[in-house]
């Protein structure tokens, strides 16, 4: 169901009669509700837009409708990391308290390479999401994925396949926080590409090469060249996730890649671009890898979202370090974004006027890339302002400094 508020000059005749047209079922004290199809508000909006175009000399409508809830299906995360050990008790319920199910990331010490290791990681989480049965983290589903090396087999695939793990992740070694085991020499692993293809497992890809003469902001739209595309050539049926997209580059190229590519988009990628890492002094909370690009890219990134293109989903690459590893002298890279995701999201599509295109890059477009059922049930928002706490405290007495701490955003989960 949406509500919009109307201002008091909306109440004229002819705006009564648009609600009537599309369908408003009840209306009082300048608010209206709209329940079933989301059709009907944007049917709405339509209208009253051109009510405006048409009657220049005296609008009947001259105020903006503000939308004041949005209930959408329930969301997914496609790419976070929960970490491991004490920090589960942290990470698994900020996740569950909006999203229905996560791509885990497999970069732990050591990582996870095996079925085994990927089953004994998901009880671990599921243990920590069942101490908050109060929560939403009860009915939370991690969707598991394996770290592809040097000693993965075709039989390592067939066997996490039978298993239920949906996709595993290729990170060109030293590409970010714990990847030194990663491949070196992709080409080694195309025999497992081929597994994969052929039982139908995603292929998830850190996708930045590691030369240390490329410089860290060209190394995205290097490895599209030198190792996406000819992955995508020799296994065109292969599904592929491009993480975590940074630049035009990635963006034009998954939008011309067919069926069998997609992208996850972080929040921190659609809200910021390198200025806010760098002017003004450094700042540590706001560096991740792939490292934030100019405005130019940030801008293609919010163009292909807004425009609602079913290979663009919701993934946060959340990803929590202490403060002190952060604040250091050689601070870590991630984003803890979990205390806020679906609020940030909510804000880059309002910011773009998209608003309703929400719900499909959260909610449909992952499970539908991924084979898999979209959720049933439901989260809403309502427009209140909250601030982002300023620090976190575990357990253990370690702080963790979210992503937008301290800041107010305007969206908040309620339900
Ligand atoms: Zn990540």
């Amino acid at each position: 169901m949406f509500f919009v508020k109307l201002g008091s000059s909306c109440l004229s005749p002819f705006i009564e009669r648009l609600f009537h047209c599309v369908g408003a079922n009840h209306r009082q004290a300048g608010y209206c509700s709209l329940t079933g199809a989301k059709q009907n508000l944007e049917r709405l909006f339509y209208l009253i837009e051109f009510a405006k175009l048409s009657l220049p000399v005296q609008p009947l409508c001259t105020q903006r409708i503000i939308m004041t809830q949005l209930t959408i299906t329930k969301p997914d995360d496609w790419h976070l990391h929960f970490r491991d050990g004490h920090l589960l008790d942290e990470t698994v319920p900020a996740t569950a308290r909006c999203f229905e199910r996560a791509i885990v990331m497999p970069n732990l010490v050591p990582p996870v390479t095996t079925k085994a290791q990927a089953l004994d990681y998901r009880s671990r989480i599921l243990a920590a999401a069942h101490k908050y049965s109060h929560t939403n983290a009860a009915s939370f589903t991690p969707l598991m994925t394996l770290y592809l090396t040097n000693d993965t087999t075709p039989a390592t695939i067939r066997e996490a396949i039978s298993a239920e793990i949906p996709a595993a992740k290729l990170y060109p070694a030293g590409a970010t926080t714990n990847s030194d085991a990663a491949v070196s020499g992709i080409e080694a692993l195309y025999p497992v590409f081929e597994s994969m293809s052929d039982v139908g497992m995603l292929l998830l890809i850190h996708g930045e090469v590691t030369e240390t003469d490329v410089d860290i902001f060209d190394r995205e739209k290097q490895f599209i060249d030198q190792h996406l595309d000819p992955i995508r050539r020799r296994f065109p049926d292969l599904k592929v996730v491009f993480e975590h997209i940074t630049t035009a580059d990635a963006a034009d190229y998954v939008l011309q890649g067919g069926d069998s590519l997609a992208a996850t988009i972080t929040p921190q990628h659609l809200l910021l671009n390198r200025n806010d890492l760098l002017v003004g002094g450094i700042r540590p909370h706001n560096y991740c890898l792939p490292v934030l690009k100019r405005n130019t890219h940030q801008r293609r990134l919010q163009e292909v979202v807004a425009s609602g293109a079913s290979c663009f989903f919701l993934g946060t690459d959340s990803a929590p370090h202490t403060k002190h590893a952060k604040e250091n002298c050689c601070g870590c890279a991630g984003c803890y974004s979990a205390w806020s995701a679906i609020e940030l999201y909510a804000k880059v599509f309002e910011n773009l006027g998209v608003l309703e295109k929400l719900e499909g890059f959260a909610s449909h477009y992952g499970p539908d890339f991924y084979g898999l059922a979209r959720n049933t049930d439901t989260i809403t928002l309502a427009k209140e302002a909250w601030k982002v706490p300023e620090q976190i405290t575990l357990a253990n007495g370690d702080d963790i400094v979210p992503f937008f701490a301290g800041q107010t955003l305007d969206w908040k989960l309620v339900s």
